[in-house]
């Protein structure tokens, strides 16, 4: 990795713990991070595309353009960011959409780049207008316009930007303006890991922490994570906790098995709030479609932290749909949670809706808008 990995914070300042670290395992997760195209598992295709890309920019000597990758959490935004910066020997600074509250914050950023370096901004999405707008010339014509002063003798300069690459990561690409979304060279959306991807992204995470895993156990594991890496990891940890405390060391099925079920994962990888809000679809609305705030109110959670957290994954395996009346859960969601399918699931497009109005934007006319 380069030797300028920085993270910064509003004023540009670089600190020592990463804003964008989720969990708090930005530093646990450091050293499991493919730093290389070649370490990264899975997601071939974008991998292809990013490898001409590269290729394309190195032998013209020149920064590469900007990138958007947008997908689910955990699934390898942040990590392909630092290794587009580490495969071009640049420069890699990190900050965030809401960190970037003034357009002050991101012209600290901008004006402090260095030719050629990689500016990541996580949740992009989540920039205020004044700053996007900021972004705009910094990203088209590597040029900022600055005013210095305040009242009838402030007057505007412009700045002149080294070529630098931006990648920005997003949950959200519908929550990504259009002017911001058309800068962008390179729009890549990555997918749900396949379960052989999974197996040896747990197998090589389990390599690096030293601990001995049977195929069976990493296929377990993998079974478990719901397509999701940081999950996978999250898991092998909690498997090794506790092989090294109950078991004999080593991570076999059983091993596995018996670990992530004390930890409240089960077969397919839900946990507790999973399972609970499949419940609440199934049993306390008894399988009519429920409007996203009442979902997220039923479990304590904010309506965003649903869509973004829970909702891709229950969606991906086919547990839950979404429907312009609200969200239903599917058969494989009754049959998972050992309920009798009802004999007639209640048709999405028909049927009393439990959407409430302040979920409004859920449907529009004629309801055929899906949020
Ligand atoms: P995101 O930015 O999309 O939320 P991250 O890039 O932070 O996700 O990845 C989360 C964790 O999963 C990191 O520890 C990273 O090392 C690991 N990871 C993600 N994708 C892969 C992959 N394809 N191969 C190996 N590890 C991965």
């Amino acid at each position: 990795m380069s030797p300028r990995q920085e993270t910064l914070g509003p004023e540009g300042s670089t600190r020592a713990m990463d804003p964008v670290a989720h969990d708090g395992e930005w530093g646990m997760e450091a050293g499991l991070r493919p730093k290389s195209l070649a370490d990264f598992v899975g997601q071939e295709e974008l991998k292809e595309r990013l490898a001409i890309v590269l290729e394309a920019a190195k032998r013209r000597g020149q920064p590469i353009d900007h990138i958007l990758f947008a997908g689910p959490p955990g699934l390898g935004k942040t990590t392909l960011a630092g290794i587009v910066a580490a495969e071009m020997g640049a420069g890699f600074r990190i900050t965030s959409g809401p960190a970037l509250v003034r357009t002050g914050d991101i012209a600290a950023i901008l004006t402090d780049l260095q030719p050629g370096d990689v500016l990541f901004i996580d949740e992009i999405h989540r920039l205020g207008r004044a700053v996007e707008e900021v972004l705009y010339p910094a990203m088209e014509d590597f040029e900022i316009d600055i005013v210095i002063g305040k009242g009838p003798t402030a007057r505007s300069l412009r700045l002149e930007l080294p070529r630098f690459t931006l990648v920005g990561a997003t949950t959200r690409t519908g929550l990504v303006t259009g002017p911001l979304r058309d800068r962008f060279g390179v729009v890549a959306r990555l997918d749900h890991y396949e379960p052989a991807e999974l197996v040896a992204i747990v197998e090589r995470s389990a390599r690096l922490l030293g601990l001995e895993l049977t195929k069976e156990g990493a296929g377990e594991i993998a079974g478990r994570s719901r397509g999701t890496p940081r999950l996978a990891i999250r898991l092998l940890r909690r498997v090794r906790d506790y092989v090294e405390v109950r078991g004999s060391g080593v991570a076999t099925l059983e091993a596995a098995r018996e670990g992530l079920h004390r930890f409240g994962v089960d077969e397919i990888g839900l946990d507790h709030i999973d399972r609970t809000l499949l419940e609440i679809l199934c049993v306390r609305f008894g399988g009519r479609p429920v409007g996203l705030s009442t979902l997220a109110i039923s479990i304590g959670e904010e309506p965003e932290t649903v869509e973004d957290v829970y909702e891709p994954f229950l969606l991906t395996a086919g547990l839950m749909e979404r429907t312009p009346r609200g969200r239903v859960a599917t058969g494989a969601a009754y049959a998972h949670l050992g309920l009798d399918v009802p004999v007639a699931l209640v048709p999405p497009d028909r049927g009393p809706s439990l959407f409430d109005e302040a979920d409004g934007g859920e449907t529009e006319a004629g309801g055929q808008r899906l949020r």
